[in-house]
Order: C-alpha cells, then sequence, then structure tokens
C-alpha cells in the first residue's frame, strides 16, 4: 500500500510539472509542444534538465534561476506538491482504476485552480475532462449514472440562474458546477458548495481585513469549487452518514 502511495505520488510530481507548462502556456497562447523545452520567464534561458527536476530543483536553486537568478515563482513547485499529494491519495483511498480517475479530476482541478487564479478563468477542457472522467467512473463503480447526469444539467441550470442574477458567479464557475453534478452526484455537490463557500467567505473575509482586496475586487471562486470537489470525492459520504446518525 504504500509503495502504491509513493509511485503515485512521484507519477503525481512528474504530471505536476508538466501541469506547470500547461498553466503557464495555456493563457498565454504559447503551444504545448513547441518550445518543447521549458524556459525562464524572465531571462527565456532554456532550463536544463537537472534544473527541472519536481520539486527538488527548486529547493537546490533556492528559487532562483540558474542563468539570471530571478525568482522562480513558488507556484511551480506548490502545482507539483499538490498534484503529487492529490494521486497519491487516490491510489491510498480507491482501487487502481479509482486512482486512475482521481488523477484525472485532480490534474483538471489544478490546471483550473491556477489559470483562475491568474485570469479569471476557467479553461474549458478542464471542466469537459471533469466531466468525462466523472461519467465514465460512476459508469465503471455502478453509480446511477443517468441520476449524476441529471444532477449535473440540474445544477449547471440552477447555477446559471444564481449567475444571472447576482453576477456572483462566472460561466466558468456554472459549467464547472456542471461537471461537478455529474462527477459528485446531489449530495456530493451540495457538500461540495458547502466546502466551497466557507473556505471561500473564510479567505475573502481574511484578504479584506488585511486590506488585500476591497468589496469591488473579483475573487476567483474555481479554486474553492476545486477543492470543494477534491474534498467532498472523499469525504462527503462519510459526512452524510454521519448526519444520518449511522
Ligand atoms: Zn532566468
Amino acid at each position: 500500500m504504500w509503495l502504491n502511495a509513493v509511485i503515485w505520488f512521484v507519477l503525481g510530481l512528474v504530471v505536476g510539472s508538466f501541469l506547470n507548462v500547461v498553466i503557464y502556456r495555456i493563457p498565454r497562447k504559447i503551444k504545448l509542444h513547441d518550445p518543447s523545452r521549458s524556459f525562464c520567464p524572465h531571462c527565456g534561458a532554456t532550463i536544463a534538465w537537472y534544473d527541472n527536476i519536481p520539486l527538488l530543483s527548486y529547493l537546490i536553486l533556492k528559487g532562483r534561476c540558474r542563468n539570471c537568478g530571478d525568482p522562480i515563482s513558488p507556484g511551480y513547485p506548490l502545482v507539483e506538491l499538490l498534484t503529487a499529494l492529490g494521486f497519491m491519495a487516490g491510489g491510498l483511498v480507491f482501487d487502481t482504476l479509482g486512482a486512475l480517475f482521481n488523477a484525472l479530476v485532480v490534474a483538471s482541478l489544478v490546471v483550473l485552480t491556477f489559470i483562475d487564479l491568474e485570469t479569471l478563468t476557467i479553461p474549458d477542457t478542464s471542466v469537459i475532462i471533469v466531466l468525462i472522467a466523472g461519467l465514465m467512473w460512476n459508469v465503471l463503480k455502478g453509480e446511477p449514472w443517468y441520476l449524476h447526469l441529471l444532477t449535473g444539467a440540474v445544477v449547471l441550470v440552477l447555477a446559471y440562474l444564481l449567475a444571472f442574477f447576482s453576477k456572483g458567479l462566472g460561466m466558468g464557475d456554472v459549467k464547472l458546477l456542471g461537471a461537478m453534478g455529474v462527477l459528485l452526484g446531489a449530495y456530493g455537490t451540495l457538500f461540495a458548495v458547502l466546502v466551497a463557500s466557507i473556505v471561500g467567505s473564510i479567505v475573502a473575509l481574511y484578504l479584506l481585513a488585511r486590506k488585500r482586496v476591497n468589496m469591488k475586487t473579483k475573487i476567483p471562486f474555481g479554486p474553492f469549487l476545486a477543492l470543494g470537489t477534491f474534498v467532498s470525492l472523499y469525504l462527503s459520504e462519510r459526512f452524510f452518514a454521519l448526519l444520518g446518525g449511522s
């Protein structure tokens, strides 16, 4: 079991390193495969393979580019660490097939989180991957997938109405909520939205108190929905079992 966890962790580090490329290049419309090597966003120097080892290189270089000495964003090792931990959790909790779908979902959540933080938009591709992975996972688990599809459709309409009347939600959030409905089902989505709203409110109040934002600042909701989705995947059944007293 621990070997399994270590393998998924290392795989998560490697995939996380690739997700950094995706997160940096998609909003800038740079092709994913061209240039094929990673480069320093400050000086443009190509990064040698030994300076591109997930997590370790950041620590060895003390967070600075070897060529120009410019600080490397701590977002890079954070993406690698979060992906690795997310993959590892799946390896510990689910069977191999489940861990594989978990990895797809985690990778999409990490990408949309960091792109939403930077650009306040959620890429459709990551929402579609959550949707398809969610549907296939539920089909293979023998869950009533048609109920999940129905949930997704209902959540999509409700979120759209909420976005239309309140302006608090963006269209990316609406689509993501629909995909969450398919992945998590009704209870799971409810739990995810609860977690997202509570954590989102706490963070917003903290940022307001520290005067880092004001009432007009747009705070992306995607990262909180992503967190809620992940937590819900693991804990929503236990949460409702506790509520039901069983
Ligand atoms: Zn540099």
